[in-house]
């Protein structure tokens, strides 16, 4: 038993990240300022995209980019059931239903022949659009869902969260960052301690479509606007005018300081979350009763989780808990949940994703997890498979 328990995840906070947020605190703006629009702009850079929206959090711009799109009650939407329960609920939030797509049993994202077959086997305008999800960091190839999509009108949010930094290769060999809006309309980041850039609470939307980032921006402020370009009248300086029932799902510039700072670092934050998947990869590929993630040739991972699948998944995560390594679960799958088993699922509705569930833990994965403090999980995750 160590004295300080290693967590599956943490954030990584340095002198000049804490520099950054005194330096917003002493200045003339807490909320609205100028490091909002800065921290857009870079994050937009990072990723490749056009435009990027600062939110309050993740949540919050799920449930914008809903709104962007325009899901309303009366619609269906297809949704992985591998991810956070936000992932789903943004659609619930506009009134529309949600239907569960399983997943690949390799690569835990949506598995997208099944997305196809659920198209073709039910009418035309059936489903309005598709939530997929980077899971773990794994990327979506988005020519691929796009194509689908397209062929049966739907539009795509892409739930990002667990993947800035990832990329994929495209049909003409060419390598596309996730979240540079080429080909999903509305692709979701979240800047929640856990995850690779963090401010707190925080989140970003990004776009590559004028229509979309001008209804983001509405409804993360009240829908209110003060573009004359807009606006149905133009009364005087102070006028504005509220078009939809929006909400306040700002950022602070205290947070937008944090994240410019933190995202300074995010190139090398995934550089050491690859080493440390590289030393599990070495450790357990060669052990019988580990599976190891699956990782193509042609795709950057972005390395969020690193989810080991064993048999005796409870017995290994009690075991692991004891000897102070706090592994965890990600995720129960979502149709499972009291609130989504309302709409009739239940066990044996999606065997892939079930079949993950049973056997998957989340091993410590975080830039500032030493070699030494990876060895002893190593080690213990050994002599527990060892001892089976
Ligand atoms: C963390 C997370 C969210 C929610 O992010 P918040 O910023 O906490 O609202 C949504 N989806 C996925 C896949 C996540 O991992």
């Amino acid at each position: 038993m160590r004295d300080k328990p290693i967590p599956y995840g943490r954030q990584n906070i340095t002198e000049a990240d804490i520099a950054a947020v005194v330096e917003t605190l002493k200045s003339d703006f807490l909320t609205q300022g100028p490091k909002i629009e800065e921290f857009e702009r870079s994050f937009a850079e990072y990723v490749g995209a056009p435009y990027a929206v600062a939110v309050n959090n993740a949540t919050s711009g799920l449930h914008l980019a809903a709104k962007a799109v325009g899901v309303c009650p009366g619609q269906k939407v297809i949704v992985t059931p591998m991810t956070f329960a936000a992932s789903a609920n943004c659609i619930r939030y506009c009134g529309a239903d949600v239907a569960f797509c399983d997943i690949d049993p390799e690569t835990y994202l949506m598995d997208t022949r099944k997305l196809a077959e659920m198209l073709e086997n039910h009418p035309a305008g059936t489903f309005a659009g598709v939530v997929i999800v980077d899971f773990a960091g794994y990327p979506h190839n988005l020519e691929e869902v796009r194509r689908i999509a397209d062929r049966h009108g739907l539009w795509i949010i892409e739930d990002a969260c667990h993947a800035p930094g990832a990329w994929w290769t495209d049909s003409e060999g060419k390598q596309q960052l996730t979240g540079n809006s080429r080909w999903a309309d509305c692709t979701v980041f979240s800047f929640h301690p856990v995850k690779h850039i963090a401010t707190g609470e925080g989140g970003m939307v990004t776009t590559a479509d004028p229509l979309l980032l001008e209804r983001l921006r509405l409804f993360r402020t009240h829908g209110i606007t003060r573009a004359p370009e807009i606006m149905d009248r133009n009364d005087g300086g102070w006028y504005y005018e509220m078009r939809e029932l929006g909400f306040n799902y700002r950022l602070t510039d205290i947070q937008a300081a944090l994240g410019i700072s933190q995202l300074s670092r995010a190139g090398e934050g995934i550089s050491r979350r690859l080493r440390i998947a590289d030393r599990y990869d070495e450790a357990f590929r060669d052990v019988p009763g580990i599976k190891t993630p699956y990782r193509a040739g042609d795709i950057g991972h972005a390395f969020h989780l690193y989810v080991i699948q064993v048999a005796d998944r409870k017995g290994l995560y009690d075991f692991l808990r004891a000897e102070g390594v706090l592994a965890q679960v990600h995720y129960a799958p979502l149709h499972l949940m009291p609130y989504y088993r309302r709409d009739g699922w239940k066990e044996g509705s999606l065997p892939v994703v079930e079949d993950y569930y049973a056997h998957c833990l989340s091993l410590p994965m975080y830039p500032t997890l030493t070699d030494e403090e990876q060895d002893y999980v190593i080690e213990k995750v050994l002599e527990f498979v060892a001892g089976k």
